[in-house]
This record gives C-alpha cells, sequence and structure tokens, in this order.
C-alpha cells in the first residue's frame, strides 16, 4: 500500500490530475477495474493503510504543522490576542522571517522581549528567554486556553509545548520526553514546573491528593538538591528526569524520578558567593522555630562549619531568617503530602543534623615518640553529637575517623589517620550520607507515586512523559570535577538535540528522495569522543589515573596532554593543573586540583560498617541495602537492544551492547545516539536485571569511580529519553545580572549561536515541517478535487 501510494505520488507531482489517479495502471493492476471512483479509492487506501512519510508540498516556511498558510492565520486571528497586530514581531514562528540571519533573529527576539512575548517558536521547538519578573501567563485561564487547541491559535507558551506532548502521546499512543536546556539561570527548572503544572491538569487524575503529590515532587527533591550559586539563587545541583505517568486514555496515574549526579561536594564545600543544599538553611531556620535545637544537637547562636562563609558567619542569620523557616514548614508539607511517615521525617532531620554538626568535629596532630600521624578529636562535644544523632557508639566513630584498617599478608594492621586523612575522612561521611539520603527520598517519592496496577488495568502499559531539567552549561572563574560532568552531560544533549534536528532530519530526506538543500551545523561529536571514547578519551583516563597511587593531579594533566590530540583540548599558560576545553558552549579553563580525589570519592569500609551498626533504621538502609530504582535501564536488559525514534516517528533500531566505543567504525548505525561504551552498564545490573540503589558499591566489591558512575548515568539518561518522542525547549538567558527588561544582545547571540537557533530556524523553513501518510496525502488530494464525490 506504501509502495503504491508513493508511486502514484510521484505521477500525480507530474500531472497534478486527480481524474489521472483515478484511472491509474496500478489501480488496474491491483483491482482488475479500469477506473476507481474517488470514494472507491479512499476506500482502497483505507483498507490497508500503513505508514508513510513525508508528504512533498510547500516548504515550512509559510505552512504551519497543520498545512494551514501561515499569512492567512496572521489575518484571522486579528484582534485576538496580539498586540501591536501588523507588526513584524507578529512572526511568531523564527521560520517564517523574510530575512534569516543573525541580527534579524536577534532583533525578532528582542522586540517580542520588550513586549514581553518571551515565548518564540522555532518550527516545533519553543525559545524561552527568561523575564527574570513575574508574568502573568500561567494563569487557570490560560491553562485552558491551550487544551487541544492548534497550535497556531494561541501565542507560543510552554503550555503548548506541554499540550504537544499530551496530545500526541494520547493520538499516537507513544511515550513522550520534553528536552529543556539552556544556561545556568536560562529558566529550566522553571519552565519544568510549569510544564508538570500544565500536564498535572491536561491529565486530570481522578483523585486530588495525587495530582497535589505530583506537583510537590519537584519542591521536595530541589529543597534538597538546589543551592544558591553567583548565577542562580535557585541553581539545580543535579540532573533530573522527571516521568509522569498516564492511562491509554490521558490520565495521569503516577510519577517517577530519576536523579543524577548530585553535587555532593557542595555540603562540605562552597566557592565564594554560594551556599549549601537550601534545606541545611530551612531545616536549621525550622528546628529553631519550634525549639528543637536542642533535641538535634544545633546551637542557635553558633554556625555551623558546613554552613559558614561570608554571608552567614552568625547562627542568628539563619535562625531567625523568616523565609527559611517558611520554606521549612513548606518542604515538611511536602514531605506529608506525598506520604513520608513522621518517623521516617525524623530521621531525615536527623541525618541533616548529623552532617551539620559533623563539620564542626576537629582533629589535631598527636605527636608521640614513635609516631607523628596519629590525631586526636579536639572538640568531644561534636563527636558525641554526631554519634548520638547516627544512633551509633561515639568510640567506635572516634576510631574510625582516626584510624584505618589495611590488610597486608592476611593479617588486618590498624594505622592511625593524620589530621588531613581524619578530616577527608570526616567529609566523606558526610557527602556520602548526603548524597545517599537523597537517592533514598527520590526512590521514595518514586515508590509513593508509583501507579497502582488497579488504576492501570491488567495488561495496559503506562505511558510516559519525561522531562528533562539538567544543570546547565558551566564557566566559572574557576572550573572544577564537577564542572567538568556538567558540561559533559550538556554537550551529550546538545549532540541529541543536533541529531535530531540536522542528521536524522537530512537521512529523512535522502532515503524518502525528497531535494533539500543540506544545513551545515556544528556537529559537537568530535567533543563528544574526546570525553567518552575508550581507552583514550578523557574520562577513561582519568579513571586509569585514579588506578596509580602515586599517580597527582599534575600527573593527570600531563596523561591528558600526552594522549588528549583532539584540538578542542588545550593547556592554557601559567595555570597550575590547568587545562581547556573549547566547548560547544565556549571555552572553558578547568582546573584539575583534587580531580582524582573527587573521581576517587571512596567511603572507607571501617565508615560502612559502622553505619551498617546504627540502631536507626533508615541510616542503616542508606549503607546496606542495594535498594532497586525503577524502571532505570530495564528496557536496556536482555539483547541490549534499544528503539530509537527518529523525527518521523518510524523507529530503529540501535544494538547497545555491539558498541565498544564511541567510535564509529564499530557501529555499523552511523546516526545511532548511544554509541556510548556501555560495558559498565550491563556490569551494574544485577542478576534480576535491576539496577542497584548505589552502582557504584554493589558491583562485586569493585569500586566505581565517579567517572564511571557518570558514564553510565549519561547512559542511562539517554535510553530514557530515545524511547520518547522529543519535544525541545530552549532557554536562553536575556543578560548575566538576573534583571528584568534587560536584553544584552551579545549575550542572547552567543547563546543562539551556540545552540544552533539559526540554523535550526533554516533546517525548519527549508525543511519539510509537515508530514502526512502518503496514503493521508492521497486521500486528501482526492477530497479537496472531487470533495462532493466522496
Ligand atoms: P535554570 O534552571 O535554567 O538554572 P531557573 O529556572 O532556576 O534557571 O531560573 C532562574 C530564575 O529566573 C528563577 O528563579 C526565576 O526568578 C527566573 N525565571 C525563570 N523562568 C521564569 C519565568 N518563566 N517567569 C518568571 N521568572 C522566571
Ligand atoms: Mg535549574
Amino acid at each position: 500500500n506504501d509502495f503504491i501510494c508513493k508511486c502514484l505520488i510521484k505521477d500525480f507531482e507530474l500531472r497534478p490530475n486527480v481524474i489521472d489517479l483515478l484511472q491509474h495502471p496500478f489501480i488496474k493492476q491491483i483491482t482488475g477495474k479500469e477506473k476507481l471512483l474517488p470514494k472507491q479509492l479512499i476506500e482502497l487506501i483505507d483498507l490497508n493503510q500503513q505508514t508513510g512519510t513525508i508528504e512533498k508540498t510547500r516548504p515550512h516556511g509559510n505552512t504551519d504543522r497543520d498545512g494551514t498558510d501561515r499569512h492567512e492565520r496572521i489575518h484571522t486571528k486579528k484582534g485576538n490576542h496580539m498586540k501591536n497586530q501588523g507588526d513584524s514581531d507578529e512572526v511568531e514562528d523564527l521560520a517564517a522571517l523574510e530575512v534569516l540571519d543573525e541580527n534579524t533573529v536577534t532583533d525578532h527576539l528582542q522586540n517580542r522581549f520588550e513586549r514581553d512575548l518571551i515565548y518564540t517558536y522555532v518550527g516545533d521547538i519553543l525559545i524561552a528567554v527568561n523575564p527574570f519578573h513575574p508574568m502573568d501567563i500561567y494563569t487557570a485561564e490560560n491553562s485552558k486556553m491551550y487544551i487541544g487547541v492548534k497550535r497556531k491559535e494561541n501565542p507560543p507558551h510552554i503550555f503548548a509545548v506541554a499540550d504537544m506532548a499530551y496530545q500526541s502521546m494520547v493520538t499516537i499512543n507513544a511515550d513522550q520526553c520534553v528536552v529543556i536546556s539552556g544556561e545556568s539561570g536560562a529558566g529550566k527548572t522553571e519552565g519544568a514546573h510549569l510544564l508538570v503544572q500544565q500536564l498535572t491538569f491536561l491529565g486530570k487524575a481522578n483523585n486530588q491528593t495525587l495530582q497535589e503529590k505530583i506537583l510537590l515532587v519537584n519542591n521536595l527533591v530541589e529543597a534538597f538538591g538546589n543551592a544558591c550559586t553567583v548565577i542562580n539563587d535557585n541553581s539545580s545541583r543535579f540532573g533530573k528526569y522527571l516521568e509522569m505517568k498516564f492511562t491509554a486514555g490521558g490520565t495521569v496515574v503516577g510519577a517517577q524520578i530519576s536523579e543524577y549526579l548530585l553535587e555532593k561536594s557542595r555540603v562540605i564545600h562552597q566557592a565564594t558567593g554560594e551556599r549549601n543544599f537550601h534545606i541545611f538553611y530551612y531545616v536549621y531556620a525550622g528546628l529553631a522555630d519550634r525549639k528543637k535545637l536542642a533535641h538535634y544537637k544545633l546551637s542557635d547562636n553558633k554556625t555551623p562549619k558546613y554552613l559558614f562563609n561570608e554571608h552567614v558567619k552568625l547562627g542568628p542569620d539563619i535562625v531567625s531568617n523568616a523565609s527559611y523557616k517558611e520554606q521549612f514548614d513548606a518542604v515538611e508539607q511536602c514531605f506529608k503530602v506525598i506520604g513520608f511517615t513522621l518517623e521516617e521525617l525524623g530521621s531525615v532531620y536527623s541525618i541533616l543534623a548529623a552532617i551539620l554538626n559533623s563539620g564542626d568535629i576537629e582533629f589535631s596532630a598527636v605527636v608521640t615518640e614513635h609516631q607523628t600521624d596519629k590525631s586526636d578529636i579536639t572538640n568531644v562535644a561534636a563527636l558525641e553529637n554526631v554519634a548520638s544523632l547516627l544512633c551509633i557508639r561515639c568510640d567506635e566513630l572516634q576510631e574510625a575517623l582516626t584510624t584505618h584498617c589495611v590488610v597486608a599478608r592476611g593479617e588486618t594492621i590498624v594505622r592511625t589517620n593524620t589530621v588531613e586523612k581524619a578530616t577527608v575522612v570526616r567529609d566523606a561521611m558526610s557527602k556520602a550520607l548526603y548524597g545517599r539520603l537523597f537517592s533514598w527520598i527520590v526512590n521514595r517519592i518514586n515508590s509513593l507515586l508509583r501507579p497502582d496496577s488497579g488504576q492501570r488495568g491488567e495488561n495496559e502499559q503506562n505511558l510516559n512523559i519525561g522531562i528533562l531539567d539538567i544543570f546547565g552549561f558551566e564557566n566559572f572563574k574557576k572550573n572544577s570535577f564537577e564542572q567538568l560532568c556538567i558540561n559533559i552531560a550538556n554537550e551529550q544533549i546538545q549532540f541529541y538535540f543536533n541529531q535530531h534536528i540536522f542528521a536524522w532530519e537530512q537521512d529523512e530526506y535522502l532515503n524518502e528522495e525528497v531535494d533539500a538543500r543540506m544545513i551545515e551545523y556544528e556537529d559537537n561529536r568530535p567533543l563528544l569522543e574526546l570525553f567518552l571514547q575508550k581507552p583514550v578519551g578523557m574520562l577513561s583516563l582519568l579513571d586509569e589515573e585514579s588506578r596509580f597511587p602515586q599517580a597527582t593531579d599534575q600527573t593527570l594533566v600531563e596523561k591528558f596532554e600526552c594522549n588528549l590530540k583532539a584540538k578542542s583540548f588545550w593547556r592554557p599558560m601559567r595555570v597550575d593543573h590547568g587545562f581547556g576545553i573549547t566547548h560547544y558552549a565556549g571555552k572553558v579553563t578547568y582546573n584539575a586540583a583534587g580531580f582524582l580525589a573527587k573521581n576517587r570519592d571512596t567511603l572507607p569500609a571501617d565508615i560502612i560498617l559502622l553505619l551498617r551498626s546504627s540502631e536507626n533504621e533508615l541510616i542503616c538502609k542508606l549503607v546496606t541495602h542495594p535498594l532497586t530504582k525503577t524502571g532505570n535501564l530495564a528496557h536496556t536488559k536482555g539483547k541490549g537492544m534499544n528503539t530509537l525514534r527518529s523525527p518521523r516517528g518510524t523507529t530503529r533500531t540501535v544494538n547497545l551492547t555491539k558498541s565498544p566505543s564511541l567510535g564509529l567504525e564499530s557501529c555499523p548505525d552511523s546516526k545511532s545516539l548511544l554509541d556510548l561504551p556501555c560495558d559498565d552498564l550491563l556490569h551494574m545490573q544485577t542478576s534480576d536485571g535491576d539496577t542497584p540503589y548505589h552502582p557504584r558499591e554493589t558491583t562485586n566489591m569493585r569500586t566505581q569511580t565517579v567517572a564511571s558512575y557518570f558514564r553510565y548515568s549519561l547512559m542511562d539518561l539517554l535510553s530514557k529519553m530515545v524511547a520518547g518522542q522529543p519535544h525541545f525547549v530552549r532557554c536562553i538567558k536575556p543578560n548575566n545580572d538576573r534583571q528584568a527588561n534587560n536584553f544584552d544582545r551579545e549575550k542572547v547571540l552567543l547563546q543562539l549561536r551556540y545552540t544552533g537557533v539559526l540554523e535550526t530556524a533554516k533546517i525548519r523553513r527549508q525543511g519539510y515541517s509537515h508530514r502526512i501518510l502518503f496514503a493521508n496525502f492521497i486521500k486528501r488530494s482526492v477530497r479537496q478535487s472531487c470533495g462532493e464525490y466522496v
């Protein structure tokens, strides 16, 4: 059927005459009849309608997704919602601009921004410029305006993206995924909230509580995962993929959240002008408000060391902060509504308080006749506080902090820790506790919001809409391992975007033999190879070096320099341990000091064993059970095949297991997105196929480095994303000063350039954005020509 339709269309193109179509030689071959009536042709096509593909129609410039003429609609909606009718700012899709160059596009966005029109389309992609002031376009009224309405009926809006995802999920019965990208502070997290809000509204849950719970998930995890940075007061310090679960009919039935790469180092140290995770301040102020500080061994006039910085010198700065108290109440409310028990809440506060107290444990060197590397705890009170909050024995904690065991020739020898080493162990414990607490909260949310089978029906599968909100690209004065990981993740998301918008799109034209001028775009594959390739990618080299006890951060940088030959890697002058990367989004200078330690991220076995002995069930659980994350990588189980959806909705299958490196040569399908190394991933599967809760430690005692866990996380994320049909939201930051009504042209232009917005506009204009099945195309043509007979 598809083939016949295609042939019919070929002929139809030469002689666009429906009468000829009706007596096409093919028709005779199939039906034996000389000629069909229009109605019969349509019936014939309906009889065995199949998958189809691109309609050869006018280029996109003047055409909307539904095929209506852009100019028509501008006339018809006069006086509808737009101010300044007749103005060229009217154009709501960059692809429809008459002139398409950097300046025109920037001007256009600026003009719109100045009229508070922060959203603009580029084809089917939404550009959102952060207004940095509250907008009145997210009301219940607005929510209603964007339900099941053709996109052209309303001004561009993030709610329209929610609606597009929702409608396509329901109509084509397929998972969707919304990818929100942009640099730190560009508005990704706000955008994600708005999407959840609108999707919850669209998928009207049968029960009010579920709806309420889903809306609170973001608030809860962000209290633990976000912090104030120099760029953004509410900066996400982890990547978040929130999947909302729907029935086939489109009713929301649950949610699941996956977290990636929490920046744990923030617990023990914050850069100048930055703060610890929000929750510490909230809890401190909230407990003070309830006169519970003493119960949690916190003092109201002495700031815990982990919170002490140039902003906060005194405890009272925090404990009397009204906003923190309010936030504490709000977080507690989230916990309760989502379904955490009071006992669990108490444990959470104890762990947070224990972490704060740990930071205050101090060590001093003990010099004896025989030993110089011994340390002692100077403030026993802090030690006692921690032991009591963690429900462990004080003397054992002291021992675990100040000594370590080595096994030599079958014998276990106890060695003492230097002050430096003891401090490292203390901080490692704090980071581990926080990281595990965060993962536990996420897991618990997932089990509380898992759709119950009753809502699903026997054999019915849920449909998902995933929303990706990761930490944005970062370039600080000093950039460390965390920034490297964040930027690699952004590099990967950009690659995914490019694959969808450019590579697969253009392949599709080739496949369909459609003439289209090819658009040049910045391909960042070489960069991804630089980072992820095995065995000589940056992460592999880092892992290799991390295995040598004698290695230093300097030898690491030298190793990079010897092995990484790409142009995008360079060594800056006069920076110790420095190296530079030219990312898709700009040049970043990294400082490798601390890379090895951060990558090894070791938590001594003594500490793990000690925490396991805790009488507090939750603490014990954090270090004992390889709890399972639901759904993670479940679909890569088995043959290791994963199905990618191309822009058209056709699918291609990529073999995940047979791509040992990112190198193209090993991967026959050069279009595949997941040609990332995945051996880590496969090793991480436990026998029942579930991903362990803490994959870094449950793999036959093989300790995973942060780099390899990161690689695994990226894989996991991608495998989830490619399983759905993507929608993209590109957030743009109008200025570096978080100011409303300030559009810094240079700043915006740079972002438009590196995210490829201009090229996107070009491909959307020159390309064919309107796709209908061959069969539907013929039916439509027949109907148009012989309407009254059909
Ligand atoms: P990102 O997640 O990209 O780092 P955020 O979403 O946290 O950025 O946004 C940073 C700040 O910008 C927010 O705290 C808020 O003040 C402002 N902001 C972002 N999006 C909007 C919006 N749509 N309307 C109003 N203010 C916004
Ligand atoms: Mg964010």
